[in-house]
């Protein structure tokens, strides 16, 4: 095993479904602070993957090791709990409440709810709020209902709602999905910031975005790696035009 020095290490991850192996024998490694962009055609198990990693579906075999911990033998709030946080693609966030409470009763604190409640608001969770509206473009929207906000901006609303929480890892489900060319570019900003301090793995189909936020790329195909390294390498592997082209 070279699981030791990655902040995640995926290794020999399999899942079947009634005897069909959506994920195959699969093994990669994140290096803390990277971005890791999966990629692949529809039903190559990049979802799957996710799943497996936030103990939302359970491995038939196989280890994932975050921060030196087995994942596969967490339930998902432990997982949550060890540092990862995952953003589904269709954003869900609380309509009615404002960009501010969205954010505060993210917050992992019991008493942060008592702010949107009425009650005093505790200046370490409104700091944190700020600090993190700001990351997200929204502070200018702090105090209007999510309701309000397009689409685009309750993407980064529900980013903000994870980053509020502090995990080491983040996974994001084409986070750029319905963006207008504009939220796109500063959807990549914002990913930039976010890998100071966090490692993020995404699912991501729009290759432009692709190239202008992977530090590496992972290019997954029936359940497995089918290839792996920079935008550059993957473009021109002959066995990735031949996936892509056969489809
Ligand atoms: P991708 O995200 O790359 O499009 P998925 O991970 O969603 O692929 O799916 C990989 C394969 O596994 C698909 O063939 C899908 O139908 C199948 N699959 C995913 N989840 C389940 C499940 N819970 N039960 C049965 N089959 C599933």
């Amino acid at each position: 095993s070279k699981s030791g020095d990655f902040l995640l290490a995926v290794e020999g991850l399999t899942v079947s479904f009634d005897g069909f192996k959506a994920v195959d024998d699969l093994s990669f490694y994140l290096d803390p602070k990277e971005i890791r962009v999966i990629i692949g055609p529809n039903g190559a198990g990049k979802t799957t993957v996710l799943d497996l990693i936030c103990g939302k579906t359970k491995a038939t075999s196989g280890s994932i090791k975050f921060d030196g911990k087995e994942l596969t033998k967490l339930k998902e709030h432990q997982i949550v709990h060890s540092g990862v946080g995952r953003k589904f693609q269709t954003p869900s966030v609380f309509e009615d409440l404002t960009v501010f409470e969205n954010l505060e009763v993210s917050y992992p604190k019991g008493h942060s709810v008592m702010g949107a409640l009425g009650f005093k608001r505790d200046a370490e969770v409104i700091s944190a709020v700020e600090e993190v509206a700001e990351t997200i473009f929204l502070t200018e929207a702090l105090n209007e209902p999510a309701a309000s906000l397009s689409h685009g901006q309750k993407q980064w609303l529900e980013i903000g709602m994870l980053l509020i929480q502090k995990p080491d890892l983040l996974m994001l489900d084409e986070p750029v999905a319905g963006m207008s060319v504009t939220e796109r570019k500063k959807t990549a900003e914002l990913l930039r910031v976010i890998t100071r301090d966090h490692t993020v793995l995404v699912i991501e189909h729009d290759m432009q975005f692709v190239g202008d936020i992977a530090d590496r790329v992972t290019v997954m195909h029936q359940g497995k790696v089918l290839s792996e390294g920079s935008i550059e390498h993957v473009k021109s592997d002959p066995k990735v035009i031949e996936v892509y082209l056969g489809h």
